[in-house]
Parts: structure tokens; sequence; C-alpha cells
């Protein structure tokens, strides 16, 4: 079956956990209200402290933590582990998002740490990578054919010592960094040649059925009007959404885009 992952990274929102449960509970009736296709995964990123409300708020939603340190126990102060995320009900955590990267000093080895965390606790690590800057598109926006060498790092340094079997439970999100919250999403064409990109990376580190099997995602500006081009034209297996995501009735949109291309 054909599955596509629309996943809400609400950031540092909504700023009290009673908006957030209200925010849970609409994404929860407005997905509802749209019969979604089998194989339509939407899954709520909200912030730590309101986890286990979110999870009960939205039960019929999945669960996922937006970082987590990848120690299991011990003297971290602050530190959150894949465990207890885990044991609250998070199914998915997104690692190596570009914010954890530029603000809180997340590198391609401490980002390899905590993927071995994650699908140590069972849970799907959704792994965020992408380029600071528009280096591999011309001035009119379209793709030079030559890729930032750092997408390749991230992915591959990432991906250091995680068998195959492990691997293939893995979902990978290109995130250009210059599209996040700009309102100026990349080109589906783009995004397909990154996505072949990655698939051929996976092939050359695992096989075939490895890269076939791990969904790549697209994340920077998307809304329910360009969520469809994506999906289509890119053939990417899903949205990790920010700013969108904290509006049920636009996110649950782009769940149903994702429901009508998966059914058609
Ligand atoms: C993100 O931060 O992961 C993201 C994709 O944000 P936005 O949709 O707001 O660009």
């Amino acid at each position: 079956m054909k599955e596509t992952y629309i996943v809400g990274n609400w950031k540092l929102n909504p700023v009290t956990q009673h908006e957030a449960v209200t925010l849970a509970r609409a994404v929860a009736r407005e997905a509802a209200k749209r019969k979604l296709a089998e194989g339509v995964h939407i899954v709520l990123c909200p912030p730590l402290p309101y986890l286990a409300e979110v999870a009960k708020a939205a039960s019929r939603l999945e669960l996922g933590a937006q970082d987590v340190f990848y120690q299991e126990a011990g003297a971290y102060t602050g530190a959150v582990s894949a465990a207890m995320v885990a044991d609250l009900g998070c199914q998915y955590v997104i690692v190596g998002h570009s914010e954890r990267r530029r603000i809180f000093g997340d590198t391609n080895e401490t980002v390899n740490k905590k993927l071995k965390a994650v699908l140590k606790s069972g849970m799907r690590p959704i792994l965020a990578i992408g380029e600071e800057r528009r280096d591999s598109f011309d001035e009119r926006g379209t793709f030079t054919g030559e890729l930032d060498p750092a997408l390749k790092d991230q992915l591959v340094e990432a991906l250091a010592g995680i068998s195959a079997a492990k691997v293939s439970t893995m979902i990978i999100a290109y995130e250009p960094v210059w599209a996040i919250g700009t309102g100026h999403a990349a080109k589906p064409d783009d995004v397909l040649s990154v996505r072949i990109f990655i698939k051929k990376i996976l092939r050359g580190l695992y096989s075939t059925s490895v890269a076939n099997n791990v969904p790549v995602l697209y994340g920077g500006s998307t809304d329910s009007k360009n969520a469809g081009s994506f999906l289509q034209e890119a053939d990417v297996n899903g949205l990790l959404v920010g700013g969108a995501s904290l509006k049920a009735g636009e996110f649950a949109k782009m769940a149903e885009v994702a429901s009508r291309l998966l059914a058609a």
C-alpha cells in the first residue's frame, strides 16, 4: 500500500498547553470530516511538554517529537531521551532539523547518535537534511545540476553505522534551509532532482530495495495550494510542514490533497 506522511512541526508553538490541546482537537476534527484514504498519516509534533495531552486530544492521529537527546539517562540537565518520548506515545522523532543544527549546535555526528537512540527506542526518525544556500540554483531559480555537497555529507554522516534494516524504517525529509518559513518554496522539479539524488545515495550505501523503501518528504513553505505539486510532480511521499501546521483547516486540507492523490 502506498503511504503519504503529512507531518506538522509546531516548533515553539503554541504558547500554552490549552491552545495546544485545542489545536490538536481541531486537526483531529478537520481530518475526520475529510474521510482520508487509508495510507495517509497525519503526524503532530508539538513541543515536548505538550506530548501527553496532545496524544490524548488527538488519539486517532500519530505523534512525533521535534528532537531528543541521544543519552538514555544520567547527568544531562534539561535533556529528554528517546525512551521518554516513546513512553508518551511518540512513534516518530524529527532529527537534524536545520533549526536544531543552526541554533542548538547539532552536527552530523550528534544527528547520527540521535538517530541511533531513536531507532533503539523503536520509533521512526524523520531525518531532516537541506542545504543552507540556494547555490544549486541559478539566478532564474533553475537547478544547475550541481547539488550542494553538504547535502550528501548530511546524509552519509548521519547514517554511519546504521544497518539496512534500521534505515528501512526511517523517513528522510529534504528541507532546503532557504525555503523554510520564507514563503519561497523550492520548485517541484528541483525537489524531484534532490529526491533522485537521495535515492541514489541510499542505493550506493545500502541497496535498491532500501532506496525504494525509505520515504522522502519535502519541507519548506508548503501549504494546501502547493502541496499537490510536490506530491505529484516531485513524487515525494509526504510533507514536513511548519507554519501551515498551526492552522487546523489548512493542515487538514493538505492531508486531503494527499488523500485524493493516493486514492487516484
Ligand atoms: C519546517 O520548519 O520544517 C518547515 C518546513 O517550516 P515551513 O513549512 O514554515 O517552511
